[in-house]
């Protein structure tokens, strides 16, 4: 099976580790964290990092630290990873789900404001939700595919209603924004993933990224059991958050090798839009004018009435080749623990959801797979065509 996205461990992951071991620091304590947040730090944009035990966990805790309290509404896209919604769930809060927009598959922002306009309405000082008479207290764009939301619209937005952010930027290392880095965009806080699946991992992991420093003192307070001192003294319910020496040595080399990976990520879904530029039954993943993707998942989708089942039939055929395809997300509203949330009209992330097909794109994924999965691709779309003249010269 040529496998959709495994880890490259190339670099000096086993050196890092055998460090570890031979130091002993292989838990919270040892140089590879600090190491590893400065290395996040630099290349978020943003002036701080601090780094936890994974993605979701990262997102839990920033939403505590902005001041998501029980209770709260949080604004979160129907089309994302349910590890969003979790965090949010996981403060007690829940998710108001709104749609994505059609050029980048991020959270609308005009949709956005439009909605909370209808929906809601300022009262000293703090958003209240009509129907419900909850407070909504922040947003949670996601950096869908590694593409950036449409920050500068969705900070005004937040500003004029007086919302926090953490940007939910799981793939999003590499990505741009009008030139700017994921830390440089406005926002309260930004999470990064770093697990298995993504471009840079830690085996497991994840990170926050902040330009305010109190507030990610406050962060790293919450995330290390909120211990005051060098003894057992802590003031508030903390959290075992922090990422281990061994997560962060191979994170650090992994970190040391972000560049290089983000570039094929970037070629090898530059090489798939060309395999595919003439065929006019599939169309190319989003690419907003306004930055640059970090091409987290390479792949296709249907934008056809029978979108679905043909993305099912060609992930059906490929995965027969040894070729692993996938859908993509399912949206919040259709999963068991959101199906009752607060939510917009969502035709776009129900539009979108089962048309999409994601395909290999390892860092390393080779020259000769990835031709292997392109003539699989065309012989496909060459067989399907042909079945349907055949149909209409039938019919
Ligand atoms: C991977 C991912 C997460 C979760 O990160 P973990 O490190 O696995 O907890 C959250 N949101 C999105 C969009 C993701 O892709």
């Amino acid at each position: 099976m040529i496998p959709l996205a495994v880890p490259n461990l190339a670099g000096n992951e086993a050196k890092y580790l055998e460090e570890c071991v031979e130091s002993t620091f292989v838990s919270t304590v040892g140089p590879f964290v600090k190491r590893f947040e400065d290395m996040v730090a630099a290349a978020s944009g943003a002036p701080f990092a601090v780094a936890t035990s994974a993605g979701t966990t990262a997102l839990h805790a920033g939403l505590l630290t902005v001041g998501v309290k029980p209770g709260d509404l949080v604004i979160c896209p129907a089309m994302t990873f349910i590890a969003s919604a979790n965090a949010i769930a996981h403060c007690g809060a829940i998710p108001w789900l709104m749609d994505v927009s059609r050029d980048t598959w991020t959270l609308d922002p005009q949709l956005m404001r439009e909605e909370i306009v209808r929906n809601a309405s300022l009262v000293e000082g703090s958003l209240i939700h009509t129907q419900t008479g909850r407070r909504v207290s922040a947003i949670v764009p996601v950096f869908t595919l590694g593409i950036s939301a449409d920050m500068d619209s969705i900070v005004a937005v937040a500003r004029e209603f007086g919302l926090k952010i953490v940007v939910d930027a799981a793939a999003g290392l590499g990505t741009t924004y009008k030139g700017r880095r994921p830390g440089e965009l406005g926002a309260d806080l930004t999470m990064f993933s770093f697990n298995g699946n993504k471009t840079v991992t830690a085996g497991g992991g994840g990170a926050i990224a902040g330009t305010d420093e109190e507030l990610m003192r406050a962060f790293r307070h919450l995330t290390t059991t909120a211990r005051v001192g060098a003894d057992y003294d802590h003031d508030i319910v903390g959290y075992n958050y922090r990422m281990t020496n061994l997560q962060a040595a191979v994170g650090c080399a992994q970190m040391e090798q972000l560049d290089g990976f983000v570039a094929a990520k970037r070629r090898i879904a530059a090489t798939y839009n060309h395999a595919f530029r003439d065929l006019t039954m599939l169309s190319p993943f989003p690419d907003p004018a306004y930055g640059q993707s970090a091409a987290w998942f390479s792949g296709f989708y249907f934008d056809s009435e029978d979108g679905a089942a043909k993305s099912a039939d060609v992930r059906q055929i490929l995965r027969a080749s040894g070729i692993d395809a996938r859908p993509f997300w399912k949206p919040m509203h259709m999963q068991a623990p959101y199906a009752e949330a607060p939510r917009s009209a969502l035709p776009v992330s129900e539009y979108l959801w089962d048309r999409i097909v994601t395909l290999p794109c390892s860092t390393h994924l080779s020259n000769e797979d990835q031709e292997s999965v392109i003539e699989a691709v065309l012989t496909w779309a060459s067989t399907r065509a042909l079945q349907g003249s055949r149909e209409r010269i039938s019919a």
